[in-house]
C-alpha cells in the first residue's frame, strides 16, 4: 500500500475492528478501511482467516487478524479483549459476520434456530456492546456499521431463521443509534442485496438466479463485495455526522421494485 494514500485517506489515523473479515463483504471493509489509511483488526473464526480470499492485499503493519467465535460468549469476550488492545479503543466498528442460509418456518431446528440467533443477533449485539463500551471510555465518540440484509424487512423461502435475526440487527442498530448518540457514537445499517463474494460466486452462473436477477434487480446484475465497502466507508467517516439509525440499501434498486419481470429488454 502506498505510505502517501494511507496518510491522506479518508480513514487516516483511524482504527477499525471488522467481524467477518474472512469473508466477502468483510473482506472488501476491511481491504477498503486499510486502503483509507486506517488500522484494522481483522477478526473471523480461525480457519476462516487462514484462507481468508482478501488476505494477499492485507499489509501487516496496517491488518492484524485475530480470530473470534461468535458462538461462543467466552471466546467472544476474550477475543474482542484481544482485539482492543492490539491498537487501542477503535474510531470504527463493522460487523459483516454472519451464517448464511437457512431453513422453512416449518422445519428448522430448534437448534439451528438457536445457532444463528446467536451468531448473527446475539454475537452481533455482544461485539457491538463489548467495542461500544471501550469507545465511550475513549471519549472520543465512533461510527458502528452493521451488515444487515434486505432480509432485515423482506423475506424469502427457506431462510426462516435468517431472516429473523437479520430483522433484529436493523432494530439492534437503532437502539444503538439512540442509546449511544450522547457518546457521539452514531449506528447504521447496511441492507446488501444480492451480493457475488468469492465463496458464491458460482451461484451466479446458474440460469435460474440469472433470470430471477433480471427480473427482480433494477440494476439486473449482482453487486460486488466491493459496492458494501464504498457505503460502509460513507457511514465510518467524520464526514458522516448526522446520519446515525439509518439503513444504506446495497441491492441494486432490488428493494425499490416489483414486476420487474414487466419491464422491456
Ligand atoms: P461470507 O460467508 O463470505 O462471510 C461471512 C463470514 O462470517 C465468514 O468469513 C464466516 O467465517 C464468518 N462467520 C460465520 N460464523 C462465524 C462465527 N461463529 N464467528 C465468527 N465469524 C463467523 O458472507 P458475505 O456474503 O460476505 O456476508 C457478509 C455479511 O453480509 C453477512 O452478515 C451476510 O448475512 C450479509 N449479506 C450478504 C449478502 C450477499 O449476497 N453476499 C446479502 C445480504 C447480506
Amino acid at each position: 500500500m502506498d505510505a502517501t494514500a494511507a496518510s491522506q485517506g479518508r480513514l487516516a489515523g483511524k482504527i477499525a475492528i471488522v467481524t467477518g473479515a474472512a469473508g466477502g463483504i468483510g473482506g472488501a471493509v476491511t481491504t477498503r478501511f486499510a486502503r483509507e489509511g486506517a488500522r484494522v483488526v481483522a477478526m473471523d473464526l480461525a480457519p476462516a482467516l487462514d484462507k481468508a480470499p482478501y488476505r494477499a492485499a492485507w499489509n501487516e503493519a496496517s491488518v492484524v487478524p485475530v480470530p473470534i467465535d461468535l458462538a461462543d460468549r467466552g471466546d467472544t469476550d476474550q477475543a474482542v479483549a484481544r482485539a482492543l488492545a492490539v491498537f487501542g479503543p477503535p474510531d470504527v466498528l463493522a460487523t459483516a459476520a454472519a451464517l448464511k442460509g437457512g431453513a422453512n418456518f416449518l422445519t428448522v431446528t430448534d437448534d439451528d434456530w438457536d445457532r444463528y440467533i446467536a451468531v448473527n443477533l446475539t454475537g452481533t449485539f455482544r461485539v457491538c456492546r463489548k467495542v461500544a463500551e471501550a469507545m465511550v471510555a475513549a471519549g472520543k465518540g465512533g461510527r458502528i456499521v452493521t451488515i444487515g440484509s434486505v432480509n432485515s424487512f423482506m423475506s424469502e423461502p427457506d431462510a426462516a431463521q435468517y431472516v429473523a435475526a437479520k430483522g433484529g440487527v436493523a432494530m439492534l442498530t437503532r437502539a444503538m443509534a439512540v442509546d449511544l448518540a450522547r457518546y457521539g457514537i452514531l449506528a447504521n445499517m447496511i441492507a446488501p442485496g444480492p451480493i457475488r463474494v468469492p465463496n458464491a460466486a458460482d451461484q451466479y452462473e446458474e440460469p435460474k438466479l440469472a433470470a430471477s436477477l433480471h427480473d427482480e434487480v433494477a440494476l439486473a446484475r449482482p453487486g460486488l463485495p466491493e459496492d458494501c465497502a464504498a457505503a460502509a466507508l460513507f457511514l465510518a467517516e467524520d464526514e458522516n455526522r448526522y446520519t446515525t439509525g439509518s439503513t444504506i440499501t446495497v441491492d441494486g434498486g432490488l428493494s425499490a421494485m416489483i414486476f420487474g419481470a414487466m419491464r422491456d429488454g
